[in-house]
């Protein structure tokens, strides 16, 4: 594997190789992980990169890696870390002003360390555009997972910026949704941490929508299904700024705390039980879903996930074996009426489904061999995992990487 060039604070080109730790590939890496500039991590509520972050940098001190995270203010990390600046922005996700003053500090944190003799081998970027747009500005490798959906304007950036960075998908049905001309390098899956998830076999009456309230999450859809099968709904989740009219219209006439519960944003031992008691968690999705943290979280409690097949839903949920994906509202009221029976699906096969397939070492591991291979150094084996698989073997193998 080559080593990739990059512009170093002078403009001048650099050798990654230079950056690298000499000889063997298992020495740990120095690495920079760079969460968004919204919310800390990990998250008290809402926050589904954040806590993927947290479990990311976990894994990675876990094997022996230096970590340097930089993220909000108010986070807690295993590894060290750097707020940049001085407050974080749940309500202002997006901000253009947030995210370019928080990926300009970091930019200079990176070229300090290197001017300090200690420089990152990769820099692991899960902000928001700013620093894959200025990947190319940092004289170490940047690894860019994204975190997105392609629609019409994120598809002209990564066109134009995605060359910058090596790009990494959550799920397979993102990777395979990447624009002509976008390289995804490899596809590694978020993790979720199964036993910080309660299991609970008996359940009760109610189904759950867990997410933020925006029309591609469905939760007016929910309600429509859950009244077809006469099932209690509990939804649960912020209002995001740009959303108000459509939770104002589509869902605030439908609650009426019996049928139909609210609870708002919930976090920690609230946010469980309600994932744990439910007869099942319900995926509406209208939009090419590119992972659903809330899905990995309700089978971690054994509760199986009803879902459109739309995005990474067809990957996570296992049709009959740890939910149902439907096509439609009805089908979705007739499956939930289903779950009640007997043996309709197992709690514990539920929890198994993701402890297989989404630990936290899946993803660490699949990341450290990111970072090597992003970094240019030879990987102990020249093959990568068959989950990180680079993007030519990735088409090639209709995107059987897992
Ligand atoms: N979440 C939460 N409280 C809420 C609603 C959501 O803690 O009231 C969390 C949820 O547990 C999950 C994340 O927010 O970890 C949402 O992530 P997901 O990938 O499902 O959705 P997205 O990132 O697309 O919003």
């Amino acid at each position: 594997m080559s080593s990739q060039p990059a512009t170093d604070r002078n403009g001048a080109r650099t050798s990654l190789r230079l950056l690298l730790p000499p000889g063997g590939t298992a020495l740990p890496l120095r690495i920079a992980v760079l969460a968004p500039p919204w919310i800390p991590v990990p998250p008290g509520g809402y926050g589904g990169i954040e806590a993927v972050v947290e479990l990311l940098c976990e894994g990675l001190m876990a094997r022996g890696h230096d970590v340097t995270l930089f993220a909000a203010p108010g986070s807690r990390s295993t590894a060290r870390v750097h707020a940049l600046l001085e407050d974080a922005h749940p309500d202002a996700i997006g901000s253009a002003l947030h995210d370019s003053d928080h990926v300009a500090c970091a930019w200079e944190e990176v070229e300090q360390a290197a001017a300090r003799g200690q420089p990152f081998h990769v820099v692991h970027d899960h902000s928001a555009f700013t620093a894959l747009a200025m990947a190319d500005r940092v004289g170490v490798p940047v690894v860019h997972t994204i975190h997105g959906a392609f629609d019409r304007d994120t598809t002209r950036f990564y066109r134009r910026h995605g060359h910058k960075a090596t790009l990494v998908a959550i799920s397979r049905s993102q990777a395979a949704s990447a624009p002509t001309g976008v390289r995804i390098a490899a596809v590694v899956p978020n993790p979720v941490a199964v036993d910080r998830w309660a299991l609970k076999t008996d359940k009760e009456e109610y189904v759950l929508w867990i997410g933020r309230m925006a029309p591609v999450k469905g939760a007016h859809l929910a309600i429509e299904a859950a009244r077809l099968a006469g099932r209690a709904l509990v939804l649960a989740g912020p209002v995001q700024t740009g959303h108000e009219q459509y939770f104002r219209e589509k869902i605030e006439p439908h609650i009426d705390g019996l049928r139909v519960r609210y609870v708002g944003e919930v976090g920690g031992a609230a946010k469980q039980r309600l994932y744990a008691n439910a007869r099942a968690l319900l995926m509406p999705i209208r939009w090419p879903e590119p992972f659903g943290m809330v899905m990995l979280e309700a089978l971690a409690s054994g509760t199986p996930v009803i879902a459109f097949p739309e995005g990474a839903a067809t990957e996570i949920v296992i049709d009959g074996e740890n939910g149902m994906l439907v096509s439609d509202e009805s089908e979705m009221a007739r499956a939930i009426d289903q779950m009640g029976a007997i043996g309709a699906i197992d709690p514990a096969r539920c929890r198994a489904s993701v402890a297989e397939r989404y630990d936290i070492a899946v993803t660490a591991t699949g990341y450290e061999r990111v970072y090597r291979y992003a970094a240019g150094v030879a990987l102990a084996s020249a093959a990568l995992a068959p989950h990180i698989q680079p993007n030519r073997d990735l088409r090639a193998s209709g995107h059987s990487v897992r």
